[in-house]
């Protein structure tokens, strides 16, 4: 019988739950029955690249091309906002502003709280035959999405697994890993199109109002893009309920 090598993972914090039940100690032993990087393992069980942090391998920190080739201890940490704070690290080399963000289909409603919150947030295209990651990356944006698959691609390279199926939890996740509090502008942004709001005078757009509106707010803002009005009034009260269900 040939022998395996096998080497010991140890997970910790929420990336145990990321693990299949039977992992549910945090502790994997993986036998080594071909050539793979570290990376590989790691999303073999389970758990995308974007949602770790940091590599211990006999006490050195190394990174997901590290090639286990004999019987090691590798301690995998989660992704935290400490972690993007203290960049560049050997595992995460690239220090982007995270401050722009592309969300996948499947958390539409956490884009439109991005956007509420002021925050540059596209949504990833409905085609066929495009690098996700790749167009993500081009534009040093942070991908979103419930879709592990989707985040283990090479060319992600900063993303986050989406825990919740809930969009408020959700925006709460995203605002507290990339630590985004300082960046929100509310009422900044178009939420059907991402464009800047600017404001704009009564008069220039009166002819585009309904008779109500025309005769209760005085206070407008226009998309720059796609021309959409907003009115503070029952919009802007909408966004701002909003942002008072999050808990900072
Ligand atoms: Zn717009």
């Amino acid at each position: 019988m040939i022998s395996e090598s096998m080497v010991t993972l140890t997970f910790y914090g929420n990336l145990i739950d990321l693990l299949k039940k039977v992992y549910r100690q945090g502790i994997v032993q993986y036998a080594l029955t071909r050539r793979a990087s570290i990376k590989d393992i790691i999303e073999s069980l389970n758990i995308p690249h974007t949602e770790v942090g940091k590599l211990i391998v006999q006490g050195q920190e190394a990174d997901f091309d590290y090639i286990p080739s004999k019987e090691v201890e590798i301690h995998v940490y989660p992704m935290t906002d400490r972690v993007l704070a203290s960049l560049p690290s050997p595992l995460w080399r690239e220090h982007w502003d995270f401050d722009r963000f592309m969300v996948d289909i499947n958390a539409l409603k956490l884009a439109r709280n991005l956007r509420i919150a002021g925050i540059n947030t596209t949504i990833v295209p409905e085609y066929d035959l495009i690098d996700i990651g790749m167009l993500a990356t081009e534009q040093a944006r942070v991908l979103l999405t419930r879709n592990r698959q989707l985040l283990k691609c090479s060319t992600v390279i900063y993303g986050q697994l989406l825990c919740s199926e809930d969009h408020i939890e959700q925006f709460n996740e995203v605002v507290s890993r990339f630590r985004l509090k300082s960046h929100f502008q509310p009422f900044s942004r178009c939420l059907n199109c991402n464009g800047l709001l600017k404001s704009v005078a009564k008069e220039d757009i009166e002819h585009l109002l309904e008779p109500l509106t025309k005769k209760y707010y005085t206070i407008f803002k226009r998309c720059e893009h796609c021309q959409t009005i907003y009115w503070h009034g029952s919009h802007m009260h909408h966004m701002q309920a909003i942002l008072d269900q999050i808990d900072l």
